[in-house]
């Protein structure tokens, strides 16, 4: 349906994650290149569905990867390209206090105890069970409150199951606010996130985590699972703190909310990583580069290129 409904006449095609891979077998003869993007964890995929999906993979003239380790090995030229983030869209610009108040107050979210936010679909891989689990045990010394925001994307079967899960976990905590929106407005999310004391994002797997970017662009501390592209992110102890564990995510819950000098270092540290490795002006460069790098194969581009031998054996 796809394929009979865009011409794929640009220079350029990008397609982005599995499941429109196969659009390359329907569109021939390809006028442009045609680049596959993978934005989730490859560090140990499915053997049986990367097998599947590699047959289209190498019909492309080149794959990128988000995720850092180690991508699987392809017989096409393999580039890494970091995600970013717009510093001027709904998401992530300034905000008047007063639209921020407005914000909490619609969604009785109330402002008298420090609040600890994770950004993130309803899946497993992003631990939302286990974010409620350090809160309570850091709660247990350091009053704050919990603030679960997630919206509903129509390719992800599982969020009703695990939501079920997160609310079991919550129970009637009056510390817990559990947000599920239909759709979620950038505004508000910008909002949420502006509100927070610290955001986490515990994921287990993860591909780039945009949310962790965009809440070290806004200045605040972030504890992010050791998963992805989280540690490219976040420098442990320098731009944020790394966790493995719900024990240690609770352990740098009470630390960063009570060393607040600390908290802000992080933060005003995250803000300058974002700025100078992850805004879309370095996003642009690097397409520009890709461009070049598609049109002269004979040129070196090896700030570009991603080694072969990188791969996974
Ligand atoms: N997001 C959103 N509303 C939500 C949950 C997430 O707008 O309720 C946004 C979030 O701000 C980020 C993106 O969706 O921009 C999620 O990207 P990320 O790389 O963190 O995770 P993914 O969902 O792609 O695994």
């Amino acid at each position: 349906m796809n394929s009979r409904q865009i011409d794929f006449c640009e220079d350029l095609v990008v397609i982005h994650d599995p499941q429109p891979a196969a659009l390359i077998q329907w569109s021939a003869p390809r006028k442009g290149k045609w680049i596959w993007r993978c934005h989730i964890d490859m560090t140990d995929p499915n053997q049986q569905v990367w097998g599947f999906l590699r047959r289209y993979i190498e019909q492309y003239d080149g794959a990128i990867f988000s995720s850092p380790p180690f991508p699987p090995k392809v017989s096409v030229p393999q580039y890494q390209f970091y995600p970013a983030i717009d510093p001027l869209a709904g998401k992530n610009r300034q905000l008047e206090p007063a639209y921020i108040d407005s914000t909490l107050e619609k969604y009785k979210i109330p402002r008298d105890k420090p609040i600890i936010t994770q950004v993130s679909r309803y899946d497993p891989w992003k631990d939302p069970v286990g974010v409620i689990k350090a809160f309570k045990r850091a709660r247990k010394h350091v009053p704050c409150r919990l603030l679960l925001v997630g919206d509903k994307v129509a390719d992800d079967p599982e969020a009703e199951a695990i939501l079920t899960k997160v609310k079991e976990e919550a129970g009637a905590d009056p510390d817990i606010h559990i947000v599920f929106l239909t759709h979620s407005i950038p505004t508000e999310i910008n909002a949420f996130q502006r509100a927070s004391d610290i955001i986490l994002q515990k994921s287990i797997r993860e591909g780039f985590a945009l949310t962790v970017s965009e809440a070290l662009w806004k200045y605040r501390p972030v504890i992010g699972g050791a998963a992805g592209g989280i540690p490219m992110q976040i420098i442990h102890g320098f731009t944020g703190m790394l966790v493995h564990s719900v024990e240690e995510a609770s352990m740098q819950i009470r630390r960063l909310l009570s060393q607040p000098n600390l908290a802000r270092r992080l933060g005003e540290n995250g803000h300058r990583r974002v700025r100078d490795k992850f805004l879309i002006t370095k996003w642009l460069k690097r397409y520009l580069l890709l461009l070049l790098a598609l049109d002269r194969p004979w040129r070196s581009f090896s700030c570009l290129r991603r080694s072969q031998s990188l791969g996974k054996a």
